[in-house]
């Protein structure tokens, strides 16, 4: 038997992804991602950005880092042991373990890989993690990566989660055992029961780990989900990302100084890859003064999240169990939600659909993201699409 060619391995995946609908064609924005975006040269309401606090395009955050480009130039030089830290990291750290109310902090170029740096760099295969089964996919590799045994508890089932970790210390196979939860759920918007899962990591000496990407600068009026419960003392890694909420890039870990320490010894992407730019630091960092001078960005998110999710529940769509800005109008049949999509769109409203696998089975949804920076006029203006066109497919 001869080996497959590249080529045909590529043609036959792709044409396997379009024949089961999972084939995703990718929208270039035209311009800056705000509340209202330009694609193919047509205007649309943006429903579909992580940027919570419309602080992608702030002119604070783009006056200190046009002022950083100026002074420090557009790259960090080298990784960051070598001689890639520059004053600007430094004060970004310090700033994100204020915010989060830990004694240190730790940036990675990203949310994902700060999952895969900092997961992998305390867990090995002597391990066991318990995780959520909604869980972001970069937790999943981060634990895959560990190599630890990774045990799948029910999303948010508190009896499963125990009888689990009951299992996995009486079996006496496991040196240490983590158990692992996003903070906000971004496919439903809902968030982790963190008071119990820290009171079964007490139980049974659980190392915790909260990824609180959509949470930050939401929840806790901004600080998050850890802070929403008073939980600071009890989360050992408060993991977050600094391009959703924050507007910027980059991931953190934010923990107490020994853990901090250990990861800037021993987490790969740390130790081998070059950190964000300068310009990026400071407008992370500056974001995260704004948050914490002032709610005000962070109230002006709720308001409209519960605004837009009054308008479309008035209308008769499901939106599911939210406890958070976001907003997913469950569809069920995932052709119907993708044509639902595609029909908001050519009326100027950008919701992109989400279906299986990234959901369950049967419950198709386009997901909304209303953020800060939407006036009251693009929310009625985009549930009145959603009237128009729910009418019009008979879905409402
Ligand atoms: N964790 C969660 C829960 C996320 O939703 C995301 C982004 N989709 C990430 C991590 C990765 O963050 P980043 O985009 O900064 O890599």
């Amino acid at each position: 038997m001869t080996s497959k060619t590249l080529d045909s391995f590529l043609n036959d995946s792709i044409l396997d992804l379009k024949e089961r609908g999972l084939y995703n064609e990718i929208d270039a924005v035209e311009g800056a991602n705000g509340p209202v975006i330009q694609i193919q040269g047509k205007e649309l309401i943006n429903l579909s950005s992580n940027n919570y606090l419309g602080l992608a395009t702030d002119e604070r955050l783009k006056h200190v880092a046009k002022a950083a480009i100026e002074s420090h130039g557009v790259g960090a030089g080298a990784v960051r042991t070598i001689n890639g830290t520059l004053d600007l990291h430094i004060t970004l750290e310090d700033k994100i373990a204020a915010f989060k109310g830990t004694e240190a902090a730790i940036s990675y170029q990203s949310g994902f890989n700060c999952n895969m740096a900092a997961i992998s760099a305390v867990m090995d295969k002597h391990d066991a993690i318990l995780s959520d089964s909604l869980n972001h996919a970069s937790i999943i590799d981060g634990c895959r990566l560990s190599k630890a045994k990774i045990i799948r508890f029910e999303h948010s089932d508190m009896d499963d989660l125990r009888t689990k970790a009951k299992e996995a210390v009486a079996s006496g196979q496991y040196n240490k055992i983590m158990v692992i939860t996003d903070g906000v759920f971004s496919m439903d918007g809902d968030i982790a029961k963190l008071p119990e899962i820290v009171e079964i990591a007490e139980a049974y000496d659980l190392i915790t780990y909260v990824d609180d990407a959509h949470g930050s600068g939401v929840t806790g009026k901004g600080a998050g989900t850890v802070k929403h419960f008073g939980l600071q003392d009890k989360i050992d890694f408060q993991m977050g990302t600094l391009s959703k909420a924050i507007g910027v890039v980059g991931g953190y870990v934010a923990g107490k100084a020994n853990l901090i320490n250990w990861l800037k010894v021993s987490s790969r992407p740390f130790l081998f890859s070059t950190a964000v730019s300068p310009a990026d630091a400071i407008a992370s960092t500056k974001a995260i003064e704004l948050l914490m001078e002032s709610t005000e960005l962070n109230e002006r998110l709720w308001e409209n999240g519960n605004y837009l999710k009054e308008g479309l529940k008035k209308i008769g769509f499901s939106i599911g169990n939210s406890e958070t800005p976001i907003t997913p109008c469950i569809i069920g049949d995932e052709k119907a939600a993708q044509q639902f999509s595609k029909r908001l769109f050519e009326e100027g409203v950008y919701a992109k659909s989400i279906v299986f696998p990234t959901v369950p089975r049967g419950t198709g949804r386009v997901r909304n993201m209303p953020t800060a920076a939407h006036t009251k006029e693009m929310l009625d203006e985009s549930i009145a699409v959603y009237e128009k066109v729910g009418k019009e497919m008979g879905l409402i």
